[in-house]
Parts: C-alpha cells; structure tokens; sequence
C-alpha cells in the first residue's frame, strides 16, 4: 500500500490540471443534451471510427512498428483489423443488443408490464496501455460510444508514436465535442482521475488498478479493471507435442511475448517436457528462422526498462532456445527456458516478454494445485484430448478465459466477454458485453391508472382481504 501511495505523483500544473477539468465539464454538458443517445449518432460515430481505421491504416502501421516494431501483418490482425471486425459486429448487431426486453409481471400486479431498458451512464473514461496501444484503446471506445456515452480517452505515454497519432486523428474523423484524446502519463492520468467520471474502464497493470480504483470511490464510480497476470499452459501426455509448440509459439512470441493473454509459463505433465522443450525451439526456427533478429514477423521490447528486467529474468533457468539480445535495438530472442522451478525468479511476477519458462509437474492434480495456489490468471490453457480434463480443469479452476488447444484467441471470439477474475480484473468488454458494462440497465414497470386492481393491498387490510 505504501508503495502505490509513493507511487501517486503530485497533479500538473494548475493550468494544465484546469483544462483538463474544463475539458470533462464540457463532455458531461454535451452528455446532458442527450446529443449521444440516438442510435444514429451512435452508428455515425462508429462507421467514421471504421474509415478511419481503413483510410488511415498505412499511417497506423508506421506508427505500430515505431513504439514496437509489429509487422503489418500483425497490425492487422491484433490491432487494425480486430477493431474493424469489432465494430462491423457492434453495427450488425447494436439494435438488437439494446431493444427493451420483456419480463413476466407477478399476477399480483397484473394487468401491467415490464421491461428492461439500457441507458448510457454518461461520461466515461479509458486509459488504455502501449503494448496493443490501437486494439486496447479503440475497442473499449467502441463499446462506450456504442452504448452513448460521451467519452475521454487517455492512450499510453509508452507507445508515444500511437499515443500522437490517435490525438491527431481521432478529432479529424470523429465528433469532437462528444469524445476527446487527452495524451499524456502519471501526471494527466491524475489529474483526469480527479474528474466525476460515470464510469472508469482501465486496461493495465494491478498495482496502477489500484490507485484507479481507490480514485474511483470519491464518486462511486463503477471501473472495469482488464489486468493480467501470470497465465499458465498445461499440457498432457500424449497429445501432438509439435503442434501443441507451435501454437504455444505463435500465442507467446506474438508482439515479442508483451501480450496480456500470452501463456506466461508451461505445466508440462510426466515426461512431456524434453521432448515439448525441443519442439519450441524447432518451432521458433520454423516461424522466425535461425536469427529472428532478422524476421520481419518478429516484434521489438518496449523500452530499456523492459529489457532490462526481461534480461534480468533469464537468470536462473537453462536457455534452451534463444537467450540472446540486442538492448541497442531492443531485441529479445524468442526464449525457452527448462529447469524452471516454483521459486526460480521467472516465476515470480507477470513476464510480458519473450521468455517462456517449462516447469515439470507430475500429474494434473499437481498442475491444478500449482494454478489454485497463485493469483487467478487472466487465462489458462491447456492441450489435452480428454474431456475429463477439460472438465475437471473447467470446473476445479478459476481464471478470466479458458482455452483447450488455442492460447489467446478467444478474445478474438465476437461474442466471449473478455475480462479477468480477482487479480487479473474485474468486469469484461467485447460485443454485447461492452454494452452491458458501458450502460446502465433500468427495470421499467408500467401499470394503467384505469382499473385499480391494487385495491386488495391497501389499508386496511381486512380479514377478506387478507384470505384472498
Ligand atoms: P502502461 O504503463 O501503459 O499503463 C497503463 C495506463 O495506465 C497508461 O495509460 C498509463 O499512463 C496509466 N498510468 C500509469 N501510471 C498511472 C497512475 N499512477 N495513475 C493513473 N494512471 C496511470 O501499461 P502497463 O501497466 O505496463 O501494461 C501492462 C500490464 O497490463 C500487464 O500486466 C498486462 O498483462 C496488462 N494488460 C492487460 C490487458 C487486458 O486486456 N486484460 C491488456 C493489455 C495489458
């Protein structure tokens, strides 16, 4: 606790904290002339967000592979195209999702009737982190501008090419006086954390989560908190070790292992994992060559911060591919490490990097003991054939998503709400979950004045009244 507090910077400036609060003033103004209710603005809004993403994608990609070096391909899959796709589905299905729904009255209260309705909350902010820095800030603008709030945005300061180019953009393409970019770092996000928001959706870190949420309780304001956490891979005997490596390969090392959903570590069952630990390194070689410094399907680290704590993490363990690094250029090799314990130091926080650390367990209920006694993760995986497993693993473990055979990709499923559970979040985002978590869902109940049925409950409540 003594250490977030520290961690809390003094605000900026009067004047640049004031503009700030001016700024926000205005976006709850706009909010109270109900401007962002109707569906059409909200649909306006959403096809402009659209061409901007079409029109502007070579200046999107520059950006992307400055702050972290993603190929285009990349790009377009984890970033630019996700948001197109997320936004096609929120057109198909917006009606829908936000058409009152019908609830059986109790005879009591009959003839009447009741629905739910959703309402916008209001003004809303998101502060979103550098390593999807488009994917991570423009979905969840989505879901607020989808469900009609007005909206401020506060990319991160570590991707600032990105950070530049949304504050740049944005405004050029979408309503201006409803939805604003507010760049900057720890000093903005405090002074914009002082504002009386509706409802604060923050993508990030725990420890910052908590300075977000202790803010949030000066206005009662609900968060949703997207974390993350240390994400394990479970994989049995007898399954295809190599295609079990590729895909653990292609979910780790994509943005160079900075990605919140990666499998941070494996569980290798029995005697799985020599032979799982020689198929990552022949799986690395297929998808990155012999020198993925030279791949240009292969990302970058984020900063020397971050390199230099990833490189610190591979003390400890045996390399067993990779291991090597170029700080001038921020290149991490994709990075298997055996002989991994429980209290080897790759083990001890969250790795966000290119390091993937195997760790020998006896038998699934050792695997299921070693998740249950950690911090519940964003996501767990596991390759197995056996339903039992999948069963045991579905019902025996918590975590934000659960994926057989697939890491990371289930956040690319439409309609799976996406979010974490005790320290890897709370709340989730995606489709029509963005919806629920960005409004407000108001219980109607609508009687006629016509015939006064209710006559039995009032006073006095005589002993025939009371029969009936
Ligand atoms: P970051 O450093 O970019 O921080 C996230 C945001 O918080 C930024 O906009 C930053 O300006 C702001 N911030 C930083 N300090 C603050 C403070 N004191 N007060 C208010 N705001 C502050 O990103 P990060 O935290 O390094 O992101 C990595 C973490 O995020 C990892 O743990 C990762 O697993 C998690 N993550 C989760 C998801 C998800 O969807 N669940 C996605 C991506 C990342």
């Amino acid at each position: 606790q003594a250490t977030i507090q520290s961690a809390v910077p003094a605000p900026i400036d009067d004047g640049a904290g004031e503009r700030i609060a001016a700024r926000v003033r205005e976006l709850r103004a706009v909010f109270a002339s109900g401007r962002t209710k109707p569906i059409d603005w909200r649909r306006a809004q959403l096809r402009r967000l659209r061409a901007l993403l079409v029109e502007e994608r070579p200046a999107l990609e520059r950006a992307l592979k400055a702050d972290l070096g993603k190929s285009p391909v990349e790009a377009h899959t984890t970033e630019i195209g996700f948001v197109v796709n997320e936004i096609d589905h929120t057109l198909k299905n917006l009606a829908s999702w936000l058409r009152p729904k019908r609830v059986a009255v109790p005879m009591a209260m009959a003839p009447a009737r009741a629905r739910t309705v959703r309402e916008p909350l209001g003004t809303v902010l998101v502060i979103s982190p550098w390593n999807y820095p488009i994917n991570l800030a423009l979905a969840p603008l989505v879901g607020a501008v989808a469900a009609g709030n007005t909206v401020v945005l506060k990319p991160s300061e570590l991707s600032p090419a990105t950070s530049a180019l949304l504050a740049e953009l944005l405004p050029r393409y979408l309503d201006t006086e409803a939805i604003a970019v507010i760049e900057g770092g720890v000093p903005e996000s405090t002074a914009l954390l002082e504002q009386h928001f509706d409802h604060i959706f923050y993508t990030g870190n725990a420890q910052v989560a908590r300075i977000v949420m202790a803010a949030a309780v000066k206005h009662l304001t609900p968060v949703t908190l997207e974390l993350g956490g240390k994400s394990p891979a479970i994989v049995e005997p007898g399954v295809d070790l190599a295609t079990t490596a590729r895909r653990l390969v292609w979910g780790k090392f994509t943005n160079a292992g900075q990605t919140c959903v990666a499998p941070d570590y494996v569980l290798a069952i029995g005697d799985t994992a020599d032979t799982l630990q020689k198929e990552l390194g022949a799986a690395i070689t297929e998808m990155f060559g012999e020198d993925p410094k030279a791949s240009p399907d292969y990302g970058r680290i984020v900063n020397e911060r971050h390199f230099d704590r990833l490189t610190a993490l591979l003390e400890g363990g045996t390399v067993v591919a990779g291991g090597r690094g170029d700080r001038e250029d921020l290149y991490l090799a994709p990075t298997i490490l055996g002989d991994v314990t429980a209290d080897t130091p790759v083990m001890a926080e969250e790795i966000f990097g290119p390091i993937l650390p195997v760790l020998r367990v006896p038998d699934l209920d050792a695997a299921i003991a070693f998740v249950n006694e950690r911090d519940k993760p964003l996501a767990l995986y596991a390759f197995t054939e056996s339903d039992t497993t999948k069963r045991r693993l579905t019902t025996e473990t918590s975590s934000g998503g659960l994926g057989f055979g697939l890491p990371i990709a289930h956040l690319a499923v439409p309609d799976l709400p996406f979010g974490g559970v005790g320290e890897s979040g709370m709340g989730a985002y995606h489709s029509s979950a963005s919806i629920d978590t960005f409004s407000h869902v108001k219980s109607v109940l609508d009687k006629s004045l016509a015939l006064d049925t209710m006559r039995l409950a009032y006073a006095p409540i005589t002993d025939l009244k009371e029969r009936i």
